[in-house]
């Protein structure tokens, strides 16, 4: 953790002209966000033409929900961003802190809690500190509990075959 340096990028909380590239940050997520409405709603008419689909996927939906819920990191591995957004809004977030900055692994906007514009790209950023610091890294008590949960990349693992077994269904199906 400490050898990751946390980058910052303009000072959300000061007066800020958007880019040419904010712009067109912006615009490549919204296309992203048509592409997959676009792609849902393709999905719904054949889970409508097709109950027994329906059901099929949504218990694989289900599941996939479920392995994501089960697995959460530990607060001493989130980073808080103070990030500005595409429509003005300065607003908190959070990463893994492995992630250098927030724009990170596709996560370069986020839905606007201030006034719901969604996706709103992050135009600005810096990073405020961990969600909990470690009181004594040093001192193995303080360090992440053990557990028998899955690993990150295990979870990734299975959401991917589940993902896999879900194509295979739908062209089972035939389209
Ligand atoms: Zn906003």
């Amino acid at each position: 953790m400490a050898d990751v340096a946390h980058e910052r990028h303009g000072v959300p909380l000061e007066a800020y002209e958007l880019t040419r590239r904010d712009h067109a940050s912006q615009k490549s997520s919204d296309q992203i966000r048509d592409a997959v409405n676009k792609q849902a709603e393709k999905w719904q008419a054949e889970e409508e033409a097709d109950p027994e689909l329906r059901e099929q996927r949504y218990a694989h939906r289900k599941k996939a929900l479920e392995m994501l819920g089960a697995f959460k990191n530990p607060d001493h591995q989130i980073m808080r961003w103070r990030v500005r957004l595409y429509c003005g809004h300065i607003v908190e977030t959070k990463r893994h802190c492995t992630m250098v900055n927030p724009r990170m692994h596709g996560s370069s906007s986020m839905r606007c809690p201030d006034c719901g514009k969604d996706p709103s790209a992050i135009v600005a950023y810096e990073p405020l500190g961990l969600v909990a610091e470690l009181a004594n890294p040093r001192n193995p008590s303080t360090q992440a509990p053990k557990s028998n949960r899955l690993t990150r990349t295990q979870l990734e693992q299975r959401i991917a075959a589940l993902e896999g077994e879900n194509a295979r269904l739908k062209t089972a199906q035939g389209s």
